[in-house]
């Protein structure tokens, strides 16, 4: 599975705010966003006027980094959004935060979605009881996500859950106490709280 393994923090600092990939770190201020807000490289500084198209790419490129989705798969989501009935940059964003790895993160178990990723690509989770170890698993509403009992993550997770960094989102319920959360609806566009123009993303695929 092809991912991205450079520095997290010069995505931030190329989209020019904080995408909170690092988990604890991002709300310090060791965050890079804080210290050098400027673009990463030999020309960060001297970068131009974003062209249309250059402010599209931006917005597209934002959501692929925050849900830690690549271009192919990233693409395919669109094209499963263009097929279904509304909208469809909402729907491509219900379709990103309806995967197993953003519930696990949004429920407050991980600290970022990274760590959301590996801890369910690891086996540490169950859905409706059943083993569940693929990130980009999509839930459906009534679907209960759990920490699995036999798991050595438990106190990670708890400390995750005291550190509360986020509120839980309306559209799941959270359990602390058995490190569980169910999907109690699918998440409308003023549920998903991310800096994304998605109308943006449709305007560039739809050239
Ligand atoms: Fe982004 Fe977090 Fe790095 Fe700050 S610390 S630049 S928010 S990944």
């Amino acid at each position: 599975m092809a991912r991205y393994n450079d520095a997290k923090c010069r995505l931030c600092r190329r989209e020019g705010m904080k995408l909170f990939l690092k988990g604890a770190r991002c709300f310090t201020d060791r965050c890079a966003i804080e210290r050098r807000n400027y673009p990463p490289g030999q020309h960060g500084l001297n970068r131009g006027k974003l062209t249309p198209y250059g402010i599209q790419l931006r917005e597209k490129q934002k959501a692929k980094r925050i849900y830690g989705v690549l271009e192919s798969q990233f693409r395919r989501y669109f094209q499963w959004a263009e097929g279904q009935k509304g909208v469809t940059g909402e729907n491509l964003l219900r379709l990103l935060e309806t995967r197993l790895d953003n519930v696990v993160f949004r429920l407050g178990f991980a600290a970022s979605r990274r760590e959301s990723r590996q801890m369910v690509a690891h086996g540490h989770f169950q859905v409706n009881g059943r083993k569940a170890a693929i990130p980009s698993f999509l839930v459906k509403v009534g679907d209960a996500v759990q920490l699995r009992p036999t798991s050595k993550l438990a106190p990670r997770v708890d400390d995750n859950l005291n550190a509360g960094r986020g509120q839980v989102p309306a559209w799941l319920e959270l359990d602390a106490g058995a490190r569980r959360g169910v999907v109690r609806s699918l998440p409308l566009r003023e549920d998903i709280q991310i800096p994304v123009t998605e109308q943006l993303i449709v305007e560039l695929y739809s050239k």
